[in-house]
Formats: structure tokens, sequence, C-alpha cells
């Protein structure tokens, strides 16, 4: 039978691959071509590592190929899965689990326009509003969590680490929104979870928080990655978040949805929407997006298809119009 040509690409089980790299020899095997940043030869490899034994490097060498390094010609150089545990090494080393207690920063509520404060914790930077009950009923004023890695505190003042943070989470949940493990870049497991009490009677939601489960919203997404350990739940827009009609209601307002001069005003059209279920089961759920006067309502099935989209330009635009769209 033909061999099969993959590329150098070898599988290995995850129990197989921890201890692989559950030795103090073969790290510094990985941080050694890491740092390198070029394909080395096994002399000067071994010299950086600081192993005489050339028989005792040898063996451990040949037990990180070809999985996190790969050999071509002489020479030795790490593959993707190799860079990705350096990469993991270093974002979680360069600095001893900081924390950064509750600071004000110059970022505004974009349900209330009151002041936010960041602390971080367990690489997650928390947001709260400092006046509304915010987004998620679990802490009074929270806004949200973004993950940061340590790395991203470093040379950056708390305003900047806040920021960094925002355009950080937001990549992520656009991969999310795709579909796509923003860490292994497997197809996401996605679903609707919905709380079946909202705006049930006798619930109160008088702070815009629902009694039962604590949540502004009912309809909420939440992932699943099958290959690697990544999982979460935020709101269900995060789903339809790649969709031409959302980038465009921020674009035409001149917002950049990854790196906004204005985090707030962002926010506010992704987080301030108005939500309604048009039907449970099976989930169809409308959401009324605004953005300076705009009005834009994106209907979403139980796929987390869009099957429609509807914009209404503010009554001050010139080019006031009507635009509606079905798909499907
Ligand atoms: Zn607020
Ligand atoms: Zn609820
Ligand atoms: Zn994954």
């Amino acid at each position: 039978m033909p061999g099969v040509d993959t590329g150098g690409y070898t599988t290995l089980a995850p129990e197989e691959a921890f201890a692989v790299v559950g030795d103090e020899t073969r790290i510094g095997i990985l941080q050694a071509l890491g740092e390198a940043g070029e394909r080395l030869p096994f002399t000067d490899l071994r010299e950086r590592v600081g192993v005489r034994d050339p028989g005792r490097f040898n063996y451990h060498l040949n037990r990180l190929t070809d999985h996190f390094v790969r050999k071509t010609d002489e020479y030795y150089e790490l593959t993707r899965a190799g860079e990705r545990i350096v990469e993991a090494v270093l974002a979680g080393t360069v600095t001893s689990a900081p924390v950064v207690d509750r600071t004000t920063v110059d970022q505004s509520c974009y349900f209330c326009g009151a002041p936010v404060e960041v602390r971080y914790y367990q690489e997650r930077l928390e947001r709260y509003c400092t006046e509304c009950p915010g987004m998620w009923g679990s802490q009074e004023g929270k806004l949200g969590r973004l993950s940061l890695p340590p790395a991203g505190l470093q040379g950056r003042s708390v305003d900047e680490a806040a920021r960094a943070a925002f355009t950080w989470q937001v990549l992520s949940m656009y991969a999310v929104g795709a579909g796509i493990c923003p860490r292994c870049s497997a197809p996401l497991e996605r679903e609707v979870d919905l709380c079946m009490s909202h705006d049930a009677p006798g619930i109160d939601t008088a702070d815009g928080l629902c009694e039962e489960c604590g949540v502004r919203h009912a309809a909420r997404l939440v992932f699943r990655c099958p290959s690697c350990i990544f999982e979460g739940r935020g709101t269900l827009p995060i789903a339809f978040n790649s969709h031409p009609a959302m980038l465009a209601i921020l674009a035409n307002h001149g917002h950049s949805p990854i790196a906004p001069t204005s985090i707030a005003d962002v926010q506010r059209v992704h987080s301030d929407y108005e939500e309604e279920i048009l039907s449970r089961e099976p989930f169809v759920g409308r959401f009324t997006f605004t953005a300076d006067g705009d009005t834009l309502t994106v209907t979403v099935n139980d796929d987390l298809e869009v099957v429609e989209t509807g914009l209404t330009r503010g009554r001050d635009d010139p080019d006031s119009e009507v635009a509606s769209e079905r798909d499907n």
C-alpha cells in the first residue's frame, strides 16, 4: 500500500503528549528552539540546552520528534504544537500571578454611562459598572470578564491592559461567531441556552436582570470545543457577530469592532440590545441593535443561522432608507 504523505504530521494521545513534555531536558529543548527562532543543528542545540552526553540528549530529542520537533536535513525546529507549548509556558511565567485590585479605567458603562472599574484576577480582567447592576447578575455591576494572559499586563498601564483585553477577547469571539475554536481551530459545538423563567409572570426584572437566572437577556450562547478544553458562554449575538449587517452598523458610524477608540460605543451596540423570543421550541429570536439612531434587527434560528435582517436609518440621515434582507 502506498504511504500517505501526512506532511510530517503525527498524532499523539493526550496522556502520551503530557508524558513526553513532562521532562526538564525536553522542556529545555523546546525552550531553546523557541528562543533561537530558527532551526538548529544537533550540536548547537545540545550546547544551548546544556547536556554533555550526546547519547542522552539524542534520546530526549527523539522523544520530541516528530510531534513537537521536526527534523529536516540535519536541523531541528519546532512544529506548531511545539510552538504552542513554548508560547503557553512563556505567557504564563513572565509575571507571577499578578493581581490588580479594582481600579477605575477610562471607560464608561454602556448601559448607564457611569465609570467602569476593572480587576485583574486569575488571568481575567473583570469589568464592573460602579452604578448599575451591569450585564451578569452573579456579582453586582458585573459587565463581563475578559481573559488576558499575564503577559498582557507587561509594560502596560491598567487602562492599556483593559483595551488589550478587549481586543484579545473580541478576536476570540469572532472565531466563536464563525464556529471555529480560537485555540485549536476545530469546529465548535454551539447551542442556545434559554432561560424559561425570563419574563414569566411574577418574575421581577425591574433592574433589568432576571430574578431567576440573574442575567439581562434570556437567550445565551454556550459553546464547547470537542477537540481541546476551550468552552464558554456569552450573549447570543456572538453567534452572528461577523454577519455583514453587524459589522456595517458599527463601521457606518466609524467604530472599529476590534480595536475601537471608544469601547463603550461598540459595547453599547453589541450588549445593550432588545431581545424578542419569537419561538422557544425550536428557538427563533429577534435581536434589535441601535447605533446613533440606526436600528438593526437580526432574526436567528435554532441552528444559529441569520434568517432575516432589517435596517432602519436614523431620521436625521439625508439618505434615510429602510432596507431589509431575507436569507434562505
Ligand atoms: Zn452601568
Ligand atoms: Zn431568566
Ligand atoms: Zn479547540
